[in-house]
């Protein structure tokens, strides 16, 4: 029988896109969201952004031009959630689509009375169900604007596949044998309505309100945390930065404990809410 999965890890397998060390200094000391990890890591980063490259294609979207450094660039960030996870994890990614900057996202939806509306966004991410990853250049590399809370689109865009893996995007993705299915959903839902309350009382927040949208937007947006700032997620919620833990296999918080922030999460004003 037609098996999905193994036609693309042997289509896979085949494919190889080799990283020179040149081009993998270019792109691994300037990134300090991988500050945390060891030189063994490092290397096993660089395996699974191989292995990342050599099987889903990064294209251009319109008017860009997509370089061996944007691929690698992007292919590292996509590669850190996944260090303890496996390749394997993102074999529902079609593509990658890079645009310049901001890009216009269009769907239809039908309202309670069956009329079809025309709807658009302008969106710095988007990740498909079954489908491509489409991220803006522009907020994709280490130098990109630091906005008012510590974000990075790649990781948000490729939690959001991981949380599509088992069927739907709600928040949850395929927990571990050894996880606990109650105690995640208990730990996340109290936490999401925490911030939901505290937004609607427009408390001043270290944590970005976009969480509060909607399950898969908390899950998305605190692994943006969980990789980025782990102190801010530890203080908002040390469970869940524990269920995420668990989850992506890492604690990048014993690195940071001795660490004053990194210059990434610099606070500023002004609005990210440009993910999907
Ligand atoms: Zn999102």
């Amino acid at each position: 029988m037609f098996n999905p999965l193994n036609h693309w890890l042997s289509r896979a397998g085949k494919a190889s896109t080799a990283i020179s060390d040149e081009a993998w200094d270019a792109v691994f000391p300037e990134n300090p969201m991988f500050a945390y990890l060891s030189q063994r890591d490092e290397y096993r980063l660089r395996d699974l952004a191989e292995k990342c490259l050599g099987r889903i294609p990064v294209v251009a979207g319109k008017e860009m031009q997509v370089t061996e450094y944007i691929k690698l660039t992007i292919a590292a960030q996509m590669a850190l959630p996944i260090l303890n996870l496996g390749v394997d994890h993102y074999h529902d990614v079609k593509e990658i689509v890079v645009y310049p900057d901001l890009f216009l996202s269009y769907w239809q939806s039908t309202d309670r009375a069956g009329v079809v509306h025309n709807r658009r966004r302008v969106l710095s991410g988007e990740s498909w169900q079954r489908g491509p990853v489409i991220l803006s250049w522009a907020h994709s590399h280490p130098e990109k604007e630091v906005l008012s809370y510590p974000s990075n689109v790649v990781i948000h865009e490729f939690a959001h596949k991981l949380d599509q893996l088992n069927g739907s995007m709600n928040g949850m993705p395929a927990l571990h044998r050894d996880m606990d299915i109650p105690a995640w959903t208990h730990i996340m839902s109290q936490a999401f309505n925490r911030l939901n309350a505290e937004c609607k009382d427009q408390q001043a927040q270290e944590f970005d309100p976009y969480a509060a949208t909607k399950p898969a937007e908390f899950f998305a947006v605190s692994s943006e945390y969980f990789f980025l700032a782990p102190q801010i997620l530890f203080d908002f919620s040390p469970d869940v930065y524990a269920q995420l833990s668990l989850y992506y296999r890492q604690d990048p918080l014993i690195y940071y404990m001795d660490q004053s922030l990194p210059d990434h999460i610099v606070k500023m004003d002004g609005d990210p809410h440009l993910l999907a």
